[in-house]
């Protein structure tokens, strides 16, 4: 078994990316799995520096730990997106062989939604309607990030107009139709970086991720990737898409409900178990109120016990 956790460092972390994590770290280790620690930093324009860092340092300050990642190393090295282009090249490659992928000029707000990791609803934005679908590229031009006449070209995979269902841990059967949805999805930004959808899916792979254990929002993405999957031959792993915390007004929890940086909470002099307890409570891991540490967690831990919905939290912690 061999789990991971693969923030993106365009911000500090908050008290939903550290429930994630603490979940996705219980299930790899009530499984005697391994943990991966990945570094989603494709996004040029929204990577900040010091962010790595600082996110490394506050899941290390919560009691988590890994076996593989940027600062320890490890057989899949290197454990930064940015450093594992040639990967995304050659899963390109096969996809343009395939006949999968076309070159796409369309507008730039369409790219820049599909190159991270959505943080709203859906991220792809409308349904692509296939405006540039004409412009087949082969296995040489994956690195083209212009046309001929100089015009700057994302490329986009063909989607087949089927469903995709999929089995998810904790919320149960799921079917999308991506080809409805959000239609041929950009797996090449213009600025030449692999899209999220693309990089997560061959770096899963690379890493031989067996479970997935992520945020709820990245529900719809996972139909996405199972056809990367499909269309590289490659075996998808198991998922788990955790409810979202909510803050008491019912909305994604964020800056106006309060602290809920870990850096802040951590600079109010919140102490970690505290912490770790309330984020525990939140998903019925723990009592209200009840200070613990991740491994004290360890022997808790079920995912089917998980809660499917959001979680409403009353208030932050501290
Ligand atoms: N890097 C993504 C994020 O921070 C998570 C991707 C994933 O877990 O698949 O939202």
């Amino acid at each position: 078994m061999r789990g991971r956790f693969a923030p993106s460092p365009t911000g500090e972390l908050h008290l939903g990316n550290a429930r994630t994590a603490l979940l996705a770290w219980l299930q790899a280790r009530s499984a005697g799995g391994r943990f991966v620690l990945r570094v989603e930093d494709l996004d040029r324009g929204r990577v900040r520096p010091g962010y790595r860092e600082a996110q490394l340092a506050d899941l290390c300050w919560l009691g988590l730990d890994w076996d593989e990642g940027p600062d320890v190393g490890g057989p899949c090295a290197p454990y930064l997106q940015s450093q594992r282009t040639a990967g995304y090249t050659q899963a390109l490659r096969r996809l343009a062989a395939a006949g999968r992928l076309y070159a796409c000029t369309c507008s730039r707000k369409d790219v820049a939604a599909a190159a991270s990791a959505p943080h709203a609803d859906d991220d792809e934005g409308p349904r692509y309607p296939g405006r540039c679908a004409q412009r087949a590229v082969g296995p040489a031009d994956v690195e083209r990030t212009t046309l001929p006449d100089g015009t700057p070209a994302a490329l986009r995979l063909r989607v087949p107009e089927r469903e995709v269902r999929f089995h998810d841990a904790v919320q149960g059967a799921c079917v999308f139709r991506p080809a409805d949805e959000t239609g041929d999805f950009v797996v090449r930004r213009k600025d030449g970086a692999a899209a999220y959808q693309l990089a997560v899916v061959v770096d899963d792979d690379a890493m031989r991720i067996t479970h997935v254990l992520r945020g709820a929002d990245l529900l719809a993405s996972t139909a996405r990737q199972l056809l990367l999957y499909d269309a590289l031959g490659l075996q998808a792993p198991a998922w788990a898409h955790v409810p979202l915390l909510l803050g008491p007004d019912g909305v994604r929890l964020a800056k106006r409900h309060g602290a809920v940086t870990l850096r802040e909470l951590r600079e109010r002099g919140a102490a970690p178990e505290v912490l770790v307890g309330w984020l525990a409570a939140s998903c019925g891991l723990a009592e209200p109120g009840e200070a613990v540490s991740p491994r004290e967690l360890v022997g808790r831990f079920r995912l089917e016990r998980l809660p499917r919905e959001p979680t409403r939290v009353a208030s932050v912690p501290g």
